[in-house]
């Protein structure tokens, strides 16, 4: 491809599970000047907005607006919902599962670990027998989406199996990833926090996170000293359009739109939308002969997969985003150099799907020899259209 056609004209096309591409009239509200924070203008733009994230959780509880990354979010269900001292359960399948358990150790919780082997879901017999060995367990923390792995813990089994060892157990769901990709409905599954963030299924810049808490939650609120993240203050101020703190109002507004468009699709045609995706990129790169590291319940938000033998993961995107315009996403931690991340969460569209495949299968073949640009736009056009109705 001619690389003026790429590099000179626009950054490289998004395909990373946060940040993710923003639609073009949410980009053109980054421009305007920022409104007022303290005026009635605004007001009524974060209530709205909060009722639409609302409409997504899917809960009485209105969702509250935070201007924080997706870690802040977490950081603030933590401090918020837990006290020193008390028992949680932590889900570890990936980064982000560590991301939950450092934050409960370095907050004094007495944190017991449920390992998943990385690429595995978590198996809900196993939590509810690792539950019943334990007394007074205060809270259960976990991912819907492991965005880390590319898995999707089957949250609905999971929860009630928590609930049938304790039935109290307070459930906190990091959805960051999940919520638009998956149809999380917080109140019928029996959620108590429910977390997501801006630059992830909502199509906006990064700067935003979203938590919601159940009345359980609530009447579990904690004695810890807190400032920044005191949410029963954030709730009395938002509860009138007011947040403690300066807002990203631009980021605000800008979400308001994309949401006005998430809502009018509603959860569960997210949910179809993102699962047609998941299986489309699935077929594709099992096709074109790449291993894919989530066997068995992936995350609808983004696939993982394997470099082939002989191709390095850092190569496929260095070449993917300088020659072809595509940015993917790699391994982290321990999965650094092993598996390469494809994402279809948000605002992509058929054509960047097939564009991403395409761009990955060229980069391929102009790494190694053995690889052969396959038949695959043949199977994406085929499961792309299967229903021309999303
Ligand atoms: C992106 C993400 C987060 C939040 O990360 P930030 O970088 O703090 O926004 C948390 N959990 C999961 C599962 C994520 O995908």
């Amino acid at each position: 491809m001619n690389e003026f056609l790429t590099k000179a004209t626009r950054r490289p096309q998004l395909l990373t599970p946060g940040p993710t591409p923003v639609p073009h009239s949410v980009r053109q509200v980054g421009l305007l000047d920022p409104i007022y924070h303290r005026s009635e203008e605004f007001a009524s733009l974060f209530l709205e907005c909060r009722k639409k994230l609302q409409a997504l959780f899917q809960s009485d509880s209105m969702p509250l607006i935070l201007t924080s990354s997706g870690t802040g979010a977490l950081e603030a269900a933590l401090v918020n919902f837990t006290d020193e001292g008390d028992k949680t359960f932590v889900v570890v399948g990936g980064k982000f599962g560590e991301r939950w358990r450092d934050l409960s150790s370095a907050y004094k919780c007495e944190t017991k670990i449920l390992n998943v082997e990385s690429g595995k879901y978590a198996d809900p017999a196993i939590i509810e027998q690792e539950l019943s060995n334990e007394t007074d367990v205060k809270a259960l923390f976990l991912q819907a989406s492991e965005t880390s792995t590319g898995v999707f813990h089957p949250l609905k089994n999971i929860i009630s199996s928590a609930r049938k060892a304790h039935p109290d157990v307070l459930i906190v769901v990091d959805a960051v990833s999940a919520i638009c990709a998956h149809n999380i409905a917080m109140d019928e599954m029996g959620i108590d926090v429910l977390v997501s963030g801006s630059q992830k299924g909502f199509g906006v810049p990064p700067g935003l996170s979203f938590i919601a808490a159940s009345p359980r939650a609530w009447k579990a609120f904690s004695k810890r000293s807190k400032f920044y993240f005191d949410l029963k203050k954030e709730k009395s101020g938002q509860d009138k359009g007011l947040s403690s703190w300066t807002p990203a109002s631009t980021l605000v507004e800008q979400l308001n739109l994309s949401m006005t468009a998430l809502c009018e699709l509603g959860p569960e045609k997210l949910e179809k939308r993102h699962q047609r995706y998941s299986d489309a990129v699935r077929a594709a790169l099992k096709e074109n002969g790449f291993e894919l590291f989530a066997k068995t319940s992936p995350s609808f938000a983004l696939t993982s997969f394997s470099p082939k033998s002989g191709i390095s993961a850092s190569d496929v995107q260095k070449t993917m985003k300088s020659k072809y315009g595509f940015q993917i996403a790699g391994g982290q931690g321990e999965l650094k150099g092993k598996i390469l991340r494809f994402s279809h969460l948000g605002f992509v569209d058929d054509f960047s799907i097939l564009q991403g495949i395409a761009a990955l299968d060229w980069t391929c073949a102009d790494l190694s020899k053995e690889h052969h640009v396959g038949a695959l736009t043949q199977s994406l056009m085929q499961n792309l259209q299967s229903d021309k109705n999303l």
